[in-house]
């Protein structure tokens, strides 16, 4: 039988609560998440739809598990690493494994994007003041990093 979950419009789908960023975080109200799909038939991952409101951003933040992200609308910029790029609609992001990153939308518009993770997944580190100092070491990433 489909499984149809239908788009309702404005990113939005049938069925699918909009949930904060991050469970129990209350100072990200920036960012919302939905959870597409979830463990289904054993399939040993998590579809996430995240929206960064205009001018927002994620944590900086690395962890082992790793990210696939498809922006679906919006412009952006992801820090991976060393490398900070330019995102927009239909770009694939990986997200290696044990890698600071942080995504920004720019452009006045929001940035939306699917995020896809392994369902069991360790819990994202913030950096220290020490390992922040590190990753501000490089310009380009200082310039672009918000702590
Ligand atoms: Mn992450």
């Amino acid at each position: 039988m489909a499984d149809l979950q239908r788009h309702r419009g404005n990113f939005r789908w049938e069925s699918v609560d909009l949930l904060p960023y991050k469970e129990g975080d209350s100072d990200s109200c920036s960012i919302t998440r939905q959870i597409l799909s979830d463990g289904r038939d054993g399939l040993p991952v998590q579809l996430r739809y995240f929206e960064i409101a205009p001018d927002g951003h994620s944590t900086l933040e690395r962890h082992r598990h790793l990210h696939i992200v498809v922006v679906l609308r919006g412009k952006g910029r992801v820090l991976s690493g060393s490398e900070i790029v330019d995102v927009g609609p239909l770009d694939v992001v990986h997200i290696p494994s044990g890698t600071w990153h942080q995504l920004q939308a720019t452009r006045g518009e929001p940035l939306g994007f699917l995020c896809l993770v392994h369902r069991e997944r360790d819990r994202p580190e913030r950096p220290g003041p020490q390992e922040l100092a590190q990753i501000l070491r490089d310009p380009a990433v200082a310039a672009f990093v918000r702590p």
